[in-house]
């Protein structure tokens, strides 16, 4: 990926944190993912009063690009406080249309991690391990 998008991903997903909606964990999380086509698609996480309904930033992002008719992605950018990783639910989730897409996990300062979804999610399980399944 060109240095330029690279850096654009990173720009869009810190700026989405800031649209966070996390009153309960105050861990504001912003996404930016980047589909074959050059769109970018941000999103937020979105925390609930019952905890478990929240959605995550990365499956915001994704449930945005897919709903638009994408489904092959390059690259996902996380934007945190302290450039965590995407949680468990988030790789699976992610590993749907493909684990060569390439993860960007930034902290508040700047500091970057940059691994592919297969290294997150070693051994995931896809629609091809179902029978008669087939994946994005
Ligand atoms: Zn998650």
């Amino acid at each position: 990926m060109p240095d330029d998008i690279r850096q654009t991903l990173i720009a869009r997903a810190m700026a989405a944190r800031a649209r966070a909606y996390a009153p309960y964990s105050n861990y504001r999380v912003g996404a930016a993912l980047l589909a074959d086509s050059g769109t970018i698609y941000d999103g937020v996480n979105v925390e609930n009063a019952v905890y478990p309904v929240g959605l995550c930033a990365e499956r915001t992002a994704l449930v945005k690009a897919v709903s638009e008719g994408e489904r092959r992605f390059e690259a996902i950018a996380v934007a945190t406080h302290n450039g965590g990783s995407p949680c468990g639910l988030c790789r699976q989730f992610l590993a749907e249309f493909g684990t060569a897409l390439q993860v960007i996990s930034v902290g508040a300062d700047g500091r970057r991690i940059t691994w592919k979804l297969g290294e997150l999610l070693p051994h995931a399980f896809t629609g091809s391990d179902i029978p008669g399944g087939s994946r994005a």
